[in-house]
C-alpha cells in the first residue's frame, strides 16, 4: 500500500512539473462577488456585512479554501479576486496569513455574476493566453481537477468542469407543468472551473454584451457564438456552497477525503 501511495506521489509531481513547463500562461479570475442571499443566515460584524465566502469550512473560510486550490495547482500563473468591495480589508491579512502569492489583484464586482466575470477578465494580465473563471463558493474543487479542465482547453479552446447527472431532468412550461424530458444519458450539469482561450472568451463576452445575452455560465456565452466546449467529468464533489445545509455536505467530503488519504498512507 505505502509503495502504490509513494509511486502515486512521485506521478503526480512529475505530471505537475510536466504541466508547470509546458503550460500556457493561464489566469484564474475566482468570483467571491456574490453576497449569498440563498445562505439566509449573512452574519454581522461591527465593520461588515461577512458573506458566505467567509463562513468557515473545516476550519477556514470558504473563499480561502478555494484560493488555496488554484495556488497549489501548478497550471495557474496569476489569480484575479473579484469581491464585494465591502468585504475588501478582508483579504490582505487573510491572504497573508496563508502565505497565498499568486492573487495578483483584487477587483469589485457587479451587479450580477456575469458582471463579475467581465470585471475579472478586464483585470487579467496582459501575457493571458487562457483564462478560468471560477465559483469562489465552491472551494472543494482539488488542483488535479483544474489541471485536467485546462488540458481540454488547452486543446480545443474551451472547456469546463461537469458532471453527468444522477437524476432524470424534466424542462417545465410554468407552474411546474412538465415540458419534456431529454434523454438522461445527455445531460452532464455544468459547474466550475469553465476556461477558455483568452481571445474566444474576450470576444465571446463583447458580443454578450451587445445582444444583452443573460447568461448563468460563461460557456453560455462562447456557446452562443458557435465555439466549441469539451465537458470534463470530474465526479459529484464540487458542491457550490449555496444553502447552510451544502456546507455539512462539504464536511463530510472533506472528512472522506482525509480518510481515504489515511487509509492509503497505511
Ligand atoms: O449566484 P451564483 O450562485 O451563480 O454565484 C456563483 C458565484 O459567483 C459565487 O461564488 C458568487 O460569489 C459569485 N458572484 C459574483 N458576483 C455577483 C454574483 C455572484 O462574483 N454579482
Amino acid at each position: 500500500m505505502q509503495i502504490l501511495e509513494t509511486i502515486n506521489t512521485v506521478t503526480r509531481a512529475i505530471e505537475g512539473a510536466a504541466a508547470y513547463f509546458k503550460h500556457p500562461f493561464t489566469s484564474a479570475v475566482i468570483l467571491a462577488g456574490g453576497i449569498g442571499s440563498r445562505m439566509k443566515t449573512v452574519e454581522h460584524t461591527d465593520s461588515a456585512a461577512v458573506t458566505k465566502q467567509f463562513l468557515a469550512l473545516d476550519g477556514e473560510p470558504i473563499i480561502l479554501r478555494t484560493i488555496r486550490m488554484f495556488e497549489e495547482c501548478p497550471i495557474v500563473d496569476e489569480i484575479i479576486l473579484v469581491i464585494r468591495e465591502e468585504e475588501r480589508a478582508l483579504y490582505p491579512p487573510l491572504l497573508s496569513r496563508a502565505g497565498i502569492k499568486k492573487v495578483k489583484k483584487i477587483v469589485p464586482g457587479g451587479e450580477t455574476r456575469q458582471d463579475s466575470a467581465y470585471a475579472g477578465l478586464l483585470a487579467v494580465d496582459r501575457d493571458c493566453a487562457f483564462i478560468a473563471i471560477h465559483d469562489g463558493a465552491r472551494p472543494l474543487i482539488t488542483p488535479e481537477q483544474i489541471t485536467a479542465v485546462a488540458k481540454e482547453a488547452y486543446r480545443i479552446g474551451a472547456a469546463a468542469a461537469a458532471s453527468r447527472v444522477k437524476d432524470t431532468v424534466k424542462i417545465t412550461e410554468d407552474a411546474a407543468y412538465v415540458k419534456e424530458t431529454p434523454d438522461r444519458a445527455q445531460v452532464w450539469a455544468a459547474s466550475t472551473p469553465q476556461m477558455f482561450k483568452v481571445e474566444e472568451y474576450r470576444a465571446s463576452v463583447y458580443l454578450g454584451r451587445e445582444k444583452k445575452l443573460s447568461v448563468t455560465d460563461d460557456c453560455g456565452l462562447v456557446e452562443a457564438v458557435g465555439f466549441p466546449v469539451k465537458l470534463v467529468d470530474i465526479g459529484y464533489q464540487n458542491l457550490k456552497i449555496t444553502t447552510r445545509e451544502d456546507l455539512y455536505f462539504a464536511e463530510a467530503i472533506l472528512k472522506m477525503r482525509r480518510e481515504a488519504e489515511d487509509a492509503a498512507a497505511k
